[in-house]
């Protein structure tokens, strides 16, 4: 199911927007507000989304993207090189790594509609050899998974795509780019964020980008856009919707156990489970679209 048809069969696009792009309390910073409008609006949400996420937070203007991206595609080069020379890197005639591209393949043409940027994004797919029940999409499109979490949660496909979309979601909604915003911002002040904008010396603030990426911790608010976005991704590209539930279930199953990884860096909201459940009549006709398609 592509868009172009999906919009055909809807007759107007316009007309069809279910979603009302909504500001999220809390994520406009109005100290710096006239700064923050000076620095661009936010995205909203693609005209046919089916789950209701609102905007992004304009905050994220604070960092030029191409800035972050160029950190992280360095960052992630630096980790599968680091990966690669202890064994731990998995080859690319790996089964385990084919099933994960090839859901990739899948879901990245459904990305571009909630971030334009991503059209551009030289995407790759990796798997690392770790106990960890850990995934994460870098700003970019750099995906990797670790082994443990395919293997300790014993994902099927569909779960996979979930997991991989949820990721890809981050990314595509540009979590990270708030969250180094936010920290450059308080912690430092106006003068880093000028910085970020190109008004100063850039060095030492470049730099620093690719190391805070490895130290993120998402926001419960980040964590339920992702779910939401993950789950639209992955029942346009006919991954079962319910499948998101019983991921969560393995998750939390997992999870006193599974120390520092996925729940750690993101945080899972006592509604987690019943949130998506809630969404999942509003994504089963894209599915049923997609598998028929
Ligand atoms: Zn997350």
């Amino acid at each position: 199911m592509c868009l172009i048809c999906d919009l055909k069969a809807r007759g107007d696009a316009t007309a069809s927007a279910t979603v009302e792009p909504v500001a999220r309390p809390g994520h406009v910073w109005n100290a710096r507000r006239g700064f923050l409008l000076a620095a661009g609006a936010a995205a909203a949400t693609p005209v046919l989304a089916q789950v209701d996420v609102g905007q992004s937070s304009a905050l994220r203007n604070l960092v030029p993207a191409e800035q972050l991206e160029s950190a992280a595609n360095q960052q992630y080069g630096q980790m599968m090189a680091e990966a690669k020379a202890k064994g731990a890197l998995a080859p690319a005639g790996d089964p385990q790594v084919q099933r994960l591209r090839n859901i990739a393949r899948r879901l990245i043409p459904h990305a571009a509609p909630w971030n334009d940027r991503a059209r551009r994004w030289q995407w790759e797919v990796n798997l690392i050899r770790s106990n960890q029940i850990n995934a994460f999409c870098m700003p970019g499109g750099k995906i990797a998974f670790y082994t443990g979490i395919l293997e300790k949660l014993q994902l099927n496909d569909d779960e996979a795509a979930m997991i991989m979309g949820h990721e890809m979601a981050h990314a595509l909604r540009e979590h990270a780019r708030e969250r180094v915003a936010k920290t450059n911002a308080t912690g430092m002040g106006l003068s880093i964020a000028a910085q970020l904008l190109g008004l100063g010396q850039l060095g030492d603030v470049a730099a620093n980008l690719g190391t805070q990426l490895l130290s993120l911790k998402y926001s419960r608010d980040d964590e339920t856009e992702a779910d939401l976005v993950g789950l639209e991704l992955a029942a346009r590209s006919a991954y079962l919707p319910r499948a998101s539930v019983t991921l969560w279930q393995k998750m939390a199953a997992a999870g006193g156990g599974a120390g520092p990884g996925f729940l750690s860096t993101h945080p899972s909201g006592p509604n987690r489970i019943r949130e998506l459940e809630a969404n999942l009549p509003k994504v089963q006709h894209l599915y049923e679209q997609a598998r028929r398609g």
